[in-house]
């Protein structure tokens, strides 16, 4: 098999960033890469149960009374022929890349296909990668045009618990830059200098119960 540096960095690259990703930024640059990298190497199915309509248990009818005809059915609003979910296939692309596969969904039908391909019962569990953040940044940054645009916008909004591990290091110092002293620690640091300030001053000059304005 023809391996170059550049395929072999790739190919683990999407491997890791697949596990980590749902976002449509993500799979747009997927089928990018797939497209102009890898190889078709067959189909797969796969079959997603459908979910019963509670309303009408599955009938597909709605049962109504009225006073002059008594008993009977409507179409249930809820559903379709009692399907609250209607079981689905999805055809699957199978692509090689470097030493790994890849599914790309390009189909997906409520009749069973007449096929001999395997069929994949449920969804695809991916187990999770320490890597795949950051073969996911790396990805997005490589291959989605306005990307930085987009990290930065979204990014420090939220404060990390976990501020001080070093995967959370942007994210803070972010957080920091940009909400200054509404940020989260600064407001910690408020807080207890406050609290600090209480406790040192004289007992004597805290109001006195009776001066409250309540
Ligand atoms: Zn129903």
């Amino acid at each position: 098999m023809n391996r170059n540096p550049k395929q072999i960095i790739l190919s683990w690259l999407l491997h890791h960033a697949n596990r980590e990703a749902s976002s449509h930024y993500f799979y747009q640059v997927k089928d990018l890469i797939l497209q102009k990298h890898a190889r078709v190497i067959g189909y797969e199915i796969q079959f997603i149960e459908g979910k019963k309509c509670w309303t009408c248990k599955g009938t597909g009818k709605y049962m109504k009374y009225d006073h002059y005809t008594g008993w009977y059915s409507e179409p249930c609003w809820h559903c379709y022929n009692g399907w609250y979910h209607r079981p689905v296939w999805v055809i699957l692309q199978k692509y090689q890349f470097g030493k790994y596969t890849f599914l790309k969904p390009i189909k997906s039908t409520y009749e069973k296909p007449e096929t001999n391909v395997p069929v994949i019962k449920g969804y695809i569990d991916h187990e999770p990668s320490k890597y795949g953040e950051f073969a996911l940044f790396i990805l997005l940054l490589l291959y989605e045009k306005g990307f930085m645009k987009r990290w930065w916008r979204e990014s420090g909004w939220r404060w990390y618990r976990n501020w001080y591990y070093p995967c959370n290091w942007a994210q803070s110092a972010i957080h920091i830059f940009k909400r200054k002293q509404n940020s989260i620690p600064a407001q910690r640091i408020k807080r207890s200098l406050l609290k600090l300030r209480y406790r040192l001053l004289p007992a004597k000059s805290q109001p006195e119960p009776e001066e409250l304005p309540f």
